[in-house]
């Protein structure tokens, strides 16, 4: 009888939420923003800025770039947060009403003749990555689909709206600095997705200490957090070596770090794909070499990827 309730009940959950689509996963996002207002409710300090168009002044700092620097291209935009720019044609209520997940976890993609091989070849990897551990799909463009995905090469940057926004949405990789790291490529694409940046979780003051005075004056607003009312992590924990947290150095203004983690340990252990590091004395923050653990984890569970799904994580 106990059994039979819980499927009854399991059930009559899916066929509502089913019944309900797509209005009850009109919340998108997260790293980690969960409720109908979760986007425009942590992003609208940005106000115009989240419309504006790609710029190039943008795009000659990233031009500039270099892997050495100790700070990620995506951290180099005059955008939202460095890198979150939306349609300039959305309507600033459409945002709300629009952001989303994209259904069924598959979502549509062209990209640009502009990119070489090699450069193809680095989305492409970075598209497997998520076929591989998530069950997020990115499928060629059809003409058919409503909305979908453009990967541009414009001098503007590396930057992409947060989450399915309705018709044509454009991630914009500037060659070649968004495209020396794979990392860099995941960080744009779990935008497009619908997460937003590690360290802007409401509780992030509790694992990582903002620098303030190190802060570029006019980037200040990038170092907000997300209300707690507003996000849900998934129940994953916070995550330092996710391909969506900030360099310690992003948008410093002195070369002194802007965010600093509170835990260091010689035990501490940052994993992601294909490396771990162990023994680190130091928590390095802004890795661009791929998915961690717990990126992995949240993907999976915004998409509610079936677990029977072949993986190994
Ligand atoms: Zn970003």
């Amino acid at each position: 009888m106990k059994r039979c309730s819980i499927v009854c009940s399991f059930t009559l959950a899916l066929l509502t939420s089913v019944s309900a689509w797509p209005f009850w996963r009109r919340d998108v996002l997260d790293n980690a923003v969960d409720s109908p207002d979760g986007v425009i409710a942590h992003l609208q300090h940005f106000g115009e800025m989240l419309y504006r168009n790609p710029d190039n002044e943008t795009g000659a700092v990233v031009a500039n770039w270099h892997e050495n620097w100790d700070r990620n291209p995506e951290e180099l935009g005059n955008y939202a947060e460095g890198d979150i720019l939306f349609p300039p044609q959305l309507e600033k209520n459409g945002l709300k009403a629009e952001a989303a997940r994209w259904p069924g976890g598959v979502v549509p993609y062209m990209i640009s003749p502009y990119f070489n091989t090699e450069q193809k070849n680095l989305i492409y990897e970075a598209m497997n990555d998520y076929h591989k551990y998530t069950c997020v799909k990115f499928k060629p463009y059809t003409g058919e689909e409503n909305d979908y995905i453009r990967i541009t090469a414009g001098n503007s940057g590396c930057w992409s709206s947060v989450g399915r926004v309705g018709g044509r949405q454009d991630v914009n990789l500037q060659v070649p600095g968004c495209l020396t790291k794979k990392g860099t490529v995941i960080h744009e694409l779990m935008h497009a997705i619908g997460f937003l940046h590690e360290q802007s979780r409401f509780e992030r003051d509790e694992y990582v200490t903002i620098q303030w005075y190190n802060i570029l004056n006019n980037h200040v607003g990038n170092f907000e957090k997300a209300s707690k009312e507003t996000t849900d992590a998934f129940g994953v924990g916070y995550d330092y070596g996710s391909v969506m947290h900030y360099s310690a150095n992003a948008f410093s203004k002195n070369g002194r770090p802007t965010i600093m983690p509170k835990e260091f340990g010689d035990l501490l252990t940052i994993s992601f794909i294909g490396e771990i590091f162990q023994g680190v004395t130091k928590v390095q923050l802004g890795q661009r070499e791929g998915f961690s653990k717990r990126d992995i984890q949240k993907v999976r569970k915004m998409y509610k990827c079936n677990k029977r799904r072949r993986s190994s994580y």
